[in-house]
């Protein structure tokens, strides 16, 4: 009988999470495209890999190539060597280096009627506004965000403002 792999994902330096399940014979593969669907993160480029130790240690599971191949996507979950509580690093873009935390919080039954990996819950949405509004003394609400890679600096931008960046600006829908 198959087990779920109930995991904690939470982005580093911010509020964002999401609990994941996912089946013990399910891949690493198959979770690293969830998280990319669910964070935004690009599924058609950048690599990722899930490190048991330390960022960039040999305690790697290999690396996951976008769109699903690569050593680190065939690992199964049942395979990973881990027991509740344990904590292991997800790293989405080795040149910017999106970096979340891994926990594993507990390892449960399956449930009838539920596909497989699922988004089980998430944080709260909460809005963000414009920065560029604000400073002109207006509440607009954000869709978009910002980022200038070499000033690590970002700026949250309503629809409006974003018309005014400088191409080279890499933009990004807002994640909730
Ligand atoms: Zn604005």
């Amino acid at each position: 009988m198959n087990k779920v792999y109930k995991f904690k994902v939470t982005l580093k330096s911010r509020a964002f999470w999401r609990i994941i399940e996912i089946l013990d014979n399910q891949t690493l593969g198959d979770l690293d495209q969830l998280i990319r669907e669910t964070f935004n993160y690009d599924r058609h480029d950048h690599l990722s890999a899930f490190y048991k130790g330390k960022i960039w240690s040999a305690q790697s599971y290999g690396d996951i190539e976008p769109g699903g191949g690569g050593e680190g996507s065939r690992v199964k979950i049942n395979n990973l060597g881990v027991k509740t509580g344990d904590q292991l690093i997800y790293v989405y873009d080795f040149g910017t280096s999106v970096i979340s935390t891994v926990e594993l919080l507990e390892i449960k039954e399956i449930e009838p009627y539920v596909s497989y990996p699922r988004i089980e819950s998430k944080n709260k949405k909460r809005n963000k506004y414009c920065d560029r509004c604000k400073l002109q003394g207006k509440m607009t609400i954000a869709r978009q965000v910002a980022f200038y890679e070499e000033e690590f600096f970002q700026e949250y931008l309503c629809d409006n403002c974003v018309n005014d960046l400088p191409e080279d600006a890499d933009i990004d829908e807002i994640m909730n």
